[in-house]
């Protein structure tokens, strides 16, 4: 996920055959829905055009940024694999998520199989008779050693549903066909498809798409005019836009949202019809929040986060400054784009204090150690997990709002957090095309303050009460301890 999601490949139409390590090879997918049975039907017709006697195929066991290990084989069944003629070849499973193909000697093998999909998470597939959600990394496999193969998709899409949305370009004069430069960036655009709510629009030069699976109120709620707002906002920041498109999809009721390279999944409140304000800024958070990742966390990265690993966890120790940091900036941009008060501003972020003062677990584990054992603790319920864990996303923006004010401090109101977060994007995806290590993020870090934040670094590395009144006072800030809400001093 570096330097290879850019402008350029998406607008390249490339083919679907590859030559990597001098084997030529193609894969192209069709795609058959069962709308009933709630089965995506997969066909997938393999061709090694340079003698190979095998070919491996893996399917990932977790999709980036829901850090978690899925085992989406676990909905894989009915695998058959035959030659041109139809007649059975040999094969075997390898592994959780593995399948050892014999070639027969003109190298084409057509590969079947099926994958239940009922899942109602934002990194799983599921159908009905309405609508499909593909979240690409539990339905397609890829060639062992060929990750950046070019690979065709073909759906078969009901008559009866008029929508389809996703963040990769359809290729041109092929009905719901989809051609991805590699799996990466694949696995990295999920699909809608139904009766939804579409709605294209320019801004600022780039393409947007709204795919929305419950609009009831949508035009009234002025949406698409907010998320305008935030988009401006937000690239305002880093100063540049790594797409050419951009898709957001909302679905139905439900928990969750997924960034993605050009995209972003979410389960929403189930309409534009809010309780209050409340409620409307929470989705409007939650809408900035999956924005801002295409910057932190998809460009501005942890080195360990791409090109992924998809057969086993990827540990990091900076996930609270990817997830935590994109909370305070989710707050920020909001504000900043006219779309909430000062004080609103704030009560987003009081938010996650408050809930960051529930967990006991902050006096056993530091920020740093909970971004790297998140692997053991993501969706955690266990009876004691308050007692020994913290949550990055609630004690993340707090951080983020401290160290943004101790950068403003010492630069003598020169620089902020935001031009951290340029340093970052420039010097690591646009000039390096790759992630940081976390020296070279905490020396970015001292380099943009123009003095040490070692004393920062504390904060994330140690389990510690923070003394935010040191931080917030001298800014004109006042934390309320009993309601844990931070207010500006009037
Ligand atoms: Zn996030």
């Amino acid at each position: 996920m570096k330097h290879i999601f850019t402008l350029i490949l998406f607008a390249l139409v490339l083919p679907s055959t590859t030559v990597a390590n001098g084997i030529h090879s193609s894969m192209r997918y069709t795609v058959d829905l069962d709308t009933v049975g709630k089965y995506l039907n997969v066909e997938l017709e393999y061709t090694s055009t340079a003698p190979s006697p095998e070919v491996l195929l893996k399917m990932p066991v977790w999709a980036p940024g829901y850090y978690m290990i899925q085992n989406f084989p676990k909905h894989l069944c009915d695998f058959t694999a035959t030659d041109s003629e139809g007649r059975s070849i040999k094969w075997t499973k390898e592994g959780k998520n593995g399948w050892r193909i014999v070639l027969p000697d003109n190298g084409k093998a057509k590969v079947r199989y099926r994958i239940f999909a009922d899942e109602y998470d934002v990194a799983s597939s599921r159908i009905d008779s309405k609508a499909a959600f593909i979240a690409p990394n539990g339905v397609f496999m890829y060639e062992e050693g060929k990750k950046d193969s070019p690979v065709t998709i073909s759906y078969t899409v009901p008559s009866n549903w008029k929508s389809v949305s996703t963040g990769l370009l359809p290729d041109k004069g092929k009905l719901h066909t989809y051609t991805s430069p590699n799996f990466d960036v694949l696995y990295d655009s999920p699909l809608l498809m139904g009766n939804h709510l579409v709605k294209k629009f320019r801004h600022e030069g780039h393409d947007y798409e709204l795919a929305l699976e419950t609009p009831d109120g949508f035009e009234e709620s002025g949406f698409e005019d907010c998320f305008r707002k935030i988009v401006s906002t937000a690239t305002q920041i880093v100063q540049d836009v790594p797409y050419s498109n951009y898709t957001l999809i909302h679905m139905g009721k439900g928990l969750g949202g997924l960034e993605h390279l050009n995209s972003q999944a979410c389960y929403t409140d189930g309409s534009f019809r809010f309780n209050d304000r409340s409620e409307w800024l929470n989705y409007l958070a939650l809408t900035a929040h999956e924005y801002f990742h295409l910057y932190n966390v998809k460009t501005i990265r942890p080195i360990e986060l791409g090109p992924f690993d998809y057969d086993r966890e990827v540990f990091t120790p900076l996930l609270w400054f990817s997830e935590g940091i994109t909370c305070y900036y989710e707050a920020q941009i909001l504000h900043r784009a006219g779309l909430a008060t000062e004080e609103e501003m704030y009560e987003l972020i009081s938010k996650y204090m408050r809930m960051d003062e529930r967990y006991e677990g902050h006096h056993h584990q530091s920020l740093r150690q909970t971004s790297y054992d998140i692997w053991l603790t993501f969706l955690n319920e266990d009876k004691n997990y308050k007692d020994v864990t913290i949550n990055y996303y609630f004690r993340g923006p707090a951080v983020g709002l401290i160290m943004d004010l101790e950068i403003q401090r010492l630069s003598n109101k020169k620089h902020s957090l935001d031009d951290l977060m340029r340093l970052l994007y420039n010097r690591y995806h646009k000039a390096q095309g790759r992630g940081f290590n976390e020296e070279e993020f905490w020396t970015a870090v001292d380099e943009v303050a123009g003095a040490s934040m070692s004393h920062i670094r504390y904060i994330v590395d140690n389990p510690v009460d923070i003394d935010y009144e040191k931080y917030l006072t001298p800014a004109g800030l006042i934390l309320d301890r009993n309601t844990w809400t931070i207010k500006p001093h009037n």
